[in-house]
C-alpha cells in the first residue's frame, strides 16, 4: 500500500479514530493512546510511539500517517508573532499567525484555500476561492504552529488560544471544521476551553444555529457596519442575512448558552465606518445585545485597496463614545506589522477559481482603487 492510499489520521476526531481502529481490529483504548502521542507529544512518527506494541505500530504503518500540512516557509516578528506559509495541493497555500501577548498567545487559522465572500476591505477576498480544507489541513496549521513553539498540552501551553479567523469563512466548511475544533477541545486533543476557540463568521445565520447545536465554541461576528445599506457594500453576505436577522441568530446563540458571550468585529476605515454617526448606530444595536462585546480593529492596508486606516484620535473618539455609551469595547493593537501578519492580511496563495483576483485587478485599472 503506497502513501496515497493511507489515511492521514489528523483528519479524525476522537470517535473518528475510534472507528477506524476498530476497522483495524482494535481496541477503542488504542486510538487514544496513539491520540495523545500525536496532540500531546507532537509525534508523528509511529516508531517512536514506544508504549504502543510493535505489531500495532507496523500495523499502523501500513495503513496510515501523520501527515500535517508542509511549511512552505515561516517568519517571526519583531514583537514575538509568527507566520507560517503552509502548502496545500495543486500549489495553493494558506497562513497561520502566532500573537503572542503577555497573558495568553493566540493562534489564527485559515478554514479555506481563498475566500468567496468577497468582503470588501479582505485581502484574502480578492484572491478568490479555491476549495475548503480538510480536517487535516486546519488541525494540522495548530500541530505545526505548536511543534515549532515547543508547545506541551496541560503543561507549557504556548498556544492557549485559537480564532478560526484566517483565510475563509469558517461555516462555509461546516463539518471539517467542526471536527477539526473538536480536536483543539478535547483532553486527548489541544484540550482548550469553549471560550478559549472561538470561530469568526461574516453573519451565514442558519448556520449559526447549526453551529450552536453541534459543538460548545465561542462565537465571533465580522459586523464592520451597524446599518444595512453601509454593512451591505462591506460585506455583500449582508444581502442575504441582513442584520435584524444576523442579530435573531445570535440572541438565540445567547438563549442557548446564556453563559456566553460574543465578540463582533469593527474594522474601523477612514471615513467609511468611523463617524460619531456610525458609533451611535453600533451602540443602538448592541443594547440589543447586552452581554456582547465590541473589538474594534484598525484597518490594515493591503496594495491596491481603496480602504484607509482610521487616524488615532478617530479610533480613541469612537472607542470613547462606545465606553461612555456601557458598551464592552475592546481595541485590538496592530502586531507583526513587519510580517503583514494582521487581520485581513493573510495571503497566502490561492490558484482561483472565482475569477476574484482578476475583477479586482480590473477595478483597479479602472481607477476604483483610488475612489475612497
Ligand atoms: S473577511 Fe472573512 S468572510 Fe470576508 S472575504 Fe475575508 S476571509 Fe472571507
Amino acid at each position: 500500500m503506497n502513501q496515497v492510499e493511507k489515511v492521514n489520521l489528523l483528519d479524525f476526531d476522537r470517535q473518528g479514530l475510534r472507528d477506524f481502529f476498530a476497522q483495524l481490529g482494535e481496541k477503542p483504548y488504542r486510538a487514544e493512546q496513539v491520540m495523545k502521542w500525536i496532540y500531546h507529544r507532537l509525534e508523528s512518527n509511529f516508531e517512536n510511539m514506544t508504549d504502543v506494541g510493535k505489531a500495532l505500530r507496523a500495523k499502523l504503518e501500513a495503513a496510515c500517517y501523520v501527515g500535517p500540512p508542509n511549511t512552505l516557509f515561516d517568519k517571526g516578528a519583531a514583537d514575538g508573532t509568527h507566520k507560517w506559509l503552509l502548502g496545500m495541493d495543486g500549489g495553493n497555500a494558506v497562513e497561520a499567525v502566532y500573537i503572542p501577548e503577555p497573558t495568553r498567545g493566540t493562534l489564527c487559522v485559515s478554514s479555506q484555500v481563498g475566500c468567496g465572500l468577497n468582503c470588501q476591505f479582505c485581502s484574502t477576498a480578492t484572491q478568490g476561492f479555491n476549495r475548503n480544507l480538510a480536517t487535516s489541513e486546519i488541525i494540522g496549521q495548530m500541530w505545526v504552529a505548536a511543534k515549532h513553539l515547543g508547545n506541551i498540552t496541560h503543561q507549557n501551553r504556548r498556544i492557549t488560544n485559537v480564532v478560526m479567523m484566517g483565510m475563509g469563512e469558517p461555516l462555509l466548511n461546516f463539518d471539517n471544521v467542526v471536527k477539526a475544533m473538536s480536536l483543539m477541545r478535547d483532553d486527548l486533543g489541544f484540550g482548550l476551553a469553549s471560550k478559549r476557540v472561538t470561530l469568526s463568521t461574516a453573519g451565514l445565520v442558519p448556520m449559526i444555529d447549526k453551529l450552536s447545536e453541534s459543538i460548545d465554541v465561542s462565537l465571533a461576528v465580522s459586523l464592520h457596519a451597524a446599518n444595512d445599506e453601509l454593512r451591505t457594500e462591506l460585506v455583500p453576505l449582508n444581502k442575504r442575512y441582513p442584520i435584524a436577522e444576523l442579530l435573531g441568530a445570535c440572541q438565540r446563540w445567547i438563549d442557548r448558552k446564556p453563559r456566553t458571550s460574543i465578540t463582533f468585529e469593527y474594522t474601523l476605515m477612514k471615513g467609511v465606518n468611523d463617524q460619531p454617526e456610525h458609533a451611535r448606530q453600533l451602540i443602538k444595536l448592541m443594547r440589543k445585545l447586552p452581554t456582547c462585546k465590541v473589538n474594534l480593529i484598525p484597518f490594515n492596508p493591503f496594495p491596491g485597496t481603496r480602504f484607509e486606516r482610521s487616524d488615532p484620535d478617530t479610533i480613541r473618539a469612537f472607542q470613547t463614545q462606545l465606553l461612555n455609551a456601557n458598551i464592552l469595547t475592546m481595541l485590538r493593537r496592530t502586531r507583526g506589522d513587519d510580517i503583514d501578519a494582521a487581520c485581513g492580511q493573510l495571503k497566502g496563495q490561492v490558484h482561483d477559481r472565482t475569477r476574484r483576483q482578476e475583477e479586482f485587478r480590473k477595478r483597479l485599472d479602472e481607477g476604483e482603487a483610488h475612489a475612497a
